[in-house]
């Protein structure tokens, strides 16, 4: 009957350690948040362009490189 008990006692720890919630090491990465694009306007035509794509230029935004060089390059003639 020694043997028996033994292995009840195996079952048992077997069962608790199955139940054990094992979630060491395991961390969601948390999904990168959609921060709002920053909207500046063209200096030289007006146009609305995400200040990721806007080229700056002496402190101004401009929508394309064109447009920075038809701004600042007048006065080069
Ligand atoms: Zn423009």
């Amino acid at each position: 009957m020694g043997k028996l008990i033994f292995f009840l006692l195996v079952a048992v720890a077997i069962y608790w350690w199955l139940r054990k919630p094992r979630t060491i090491g395991r961390q969601d990465p948390s999904p990168p948040l959609n921060e709002p694009e920053t909207m500046v306007s063209c200096a030289y035509c007006g146009l609305h362009v995400p200040l990721r794509e806007s080229v700056v230029a002496g402190g101004r935004h401009y929508c394309s490189d064109e447009h920075r060089d038809l701004d600042g390059g007048r006065k080069r003639g």
